[in-house]
């Protein structure tokens, strides 16, 4: 038995059981990440060592009869944009090259207290920016189903990881889509939770008022027992919830999806949306009815300004939050400035690439006095309003159905050259950010291309367990399907 093909779930049965040793799992995951991960990219650290020693104290634990977490023996990877203690977090950005983050964020702790193990750090976007993890500083993450083509982004990196069998699940960060797209387009489950659910201390910021960390996994019971860990209140983040964490444990082995209202928006199965996307959608709602469900058509009439408010607010947050990269207190730091103004400015100049520079230049125009009105003020106000179209669809529906992307992963290069081709991809994902509401991405088939489409659910704040219920459901409906990448590589 090769335990990478396992699924997070499974490893951890087996490796409690005893059938399965933590060394075992970590070994067979690192020779693969060692075989297989030049021509991928997912990782920009790996840390074997840690890893390691980690599973040794882990095999010793078991051994001994001590009592073990609920992820004990997972093997995990972590999104670069999410801060590791004592390994090094760049955020997939030369600013911040070389910086080993002196604690764990929140998340990150909540794997650790749970006996996961931290196998590496993946590779993204710079500093969260990006639909395709090519704006990586670093180097491109290609898509394990093709790697001629992208696996989305911006947690690239985590979606490659988990459908190359690289980890059992990953750790992704997602603003405006960055976990559910790429999982779409990598044919993983995606899960972005409601706004405030999960601690974002230790995310490095990119927008505050949307950030939020979710699991990135092969199966919906995976992402459950990620995100059950890793879900809660925290002292260190005045945003996150007193809520108790949704759990693994109220999904239960049976789901019935009868008596079921599904809304799918007119907005997001119209002409911009590609053939087979729409078929591959239409075909599991269908499923959905089946099985008892109504699927109830809605409208989101605010979607059509969904990207541009998106583009508004989050550049707006980033061009604030990126202003404590200064040369001064971490990463990178410009060598011999004639003075205190051009350390700043070197470093910065330096540090950031293209696209970072373009959205802290657009964000930095969204704020200033005489446009702020025009801008910032006007998309918080259409923000409001997409929030609304929401508010009032839930009055009728318990869940909101569409694709994740109106487009499967498109080649490498195609829309890097016209940055708002690239945004506009996102116009499926950004609206539950703006509106907070929690979103997962469901793999529900492939294309002509043999490339993964997602089904994206949304459901009214803090119904996780429904979400991830009404998922696992369709799931079994439909089956999983693994990434056949590598395959013959015995572990
Ligand atoms: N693609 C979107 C952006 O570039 C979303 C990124 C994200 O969710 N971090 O902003």
């Amino acid at each position: 038995m090769d335990p990478t093909r396992l699924t997070l779930v499974e490893q951890t049965r087996l490796f409690k059981s005893g059938e399965l040793g933590a060394v075992e799992l970590v070994e067979a995951h690192l020779a693969r990440i060692d075989r297989l991960d030049d021509a991928l990219g997912a990782f920009l650290a790996v840390d074997a060592d840690a890893a390691l020693a980690c599973a040794r104290a882990l095999d010793a634990r078991r051994a001994a009869g001590e009592a073990l977490g609920r992820l004990a023996g997972a093997v995990i990877a972590v999104k670069d944009q999410i801060v590791t203690r004592g390994l090094v977090t760049t955020a997939g950005s030369k600013i911040l090259a070389g910086w080993v983050p002196p604690y764990d964020a929140t998340a990150v702790a909540r794997l650790r207290q749970a006996d996961a193990i931290v196998i590496g750090k993946t590779n993204q976007d710079e500093l969260g920016m990006g639909s395709s993890t090519e704006l990586s500083a670093f180097k491109p993450a290609k898509n394990p189903w093709d790697l001629a083509r992208v696996p989305g982004g911006s947690s690239g990196g985590s979606a490659v990881a988990v459908a190359a069998h690289l980890a059992a699940a990953a750790l992704g960060t997602d603003t405006g889509g960055s976990i559910r797209q790429p999982a779409s387009f990598c044919g993983l489950v995606g899960v972005k939770p409601t706004y405030g659910r999960v601690s974002r201390h230790g995310a490095i910021a990119y927008a505050s008022s949307l950030d939020q960390i979710g699991p990135l996994t092969r199966s919906v019971a995976d992402a459950a027992l990620v995100l059950e860990a890793i879900a809660g209140q925290d002292p260190h983040d005045q945003t996150s919830l007193p809520m108790p964490a949704p759990g693994l444990t109220a999904i239960g082995p049976h789901v019935d999806l009868g008596g079921l209202r599904v809304g799918v928006p007119d907005e997001y199965l119209g002409d911009g949306v590609a053939p087979d996307v729409r078929e591959r959608v239409r075909h599991a709602l269908a499923r959905l009815s089946d099985e008892g469900a109504t699927v109830v058509p809605i409208s989101l009439p605010h979607t059509r300004y969904a990207v541009a408010t998106y583009y508004l607010v989050a550049t707006a947050e980033a061009s604030s939050n990126l202003a404590r990269f200064d040369g001064i207190r971490y990463g990178h730091r410009a060598a011999a400035p004639a003075d205190l103004a051009e350390l700043f400015s070197k470093t910065r100049a330096e540090g950031f690439g293209p696209e970072v520079k373009r959205r802290i230049m657009l964000g930095t125009f969204a704020l200033s006095s005489g446009y702020y009105d025009a801008y910032y003020l006007q998309a918080q106000k259409v923000r409001t309003l997409i929030r609304r179209d929401f508010d009032q669809a839930f009055a009728a529906v318990d869940l909101i159905a569409g694709p994740t992307s109106p487009v499967t992963a498109w080649p490498h290069g195609e829309r890097t050259s016209d940055p708002l081709s690239m945004y506009l991809a996102d116009i499926f994902t950004v609206p539950a950010s703006l509106a907070g509401l929690p979103a997962l991405s469901l793999p529900v088939g492939r294309d002509a291309h043999g490339l993964p489409v997602g089904l994206q659910l949304v459901a009214p704040p803090l119904q996780e367990v429904r979400l991830l219920q009404i998922a696992h459901g369709l799931e079994t409906l439909l089956g999983r399907e693994s990434c056949p990448f590598g395959a013959e590589v015995a572990a």
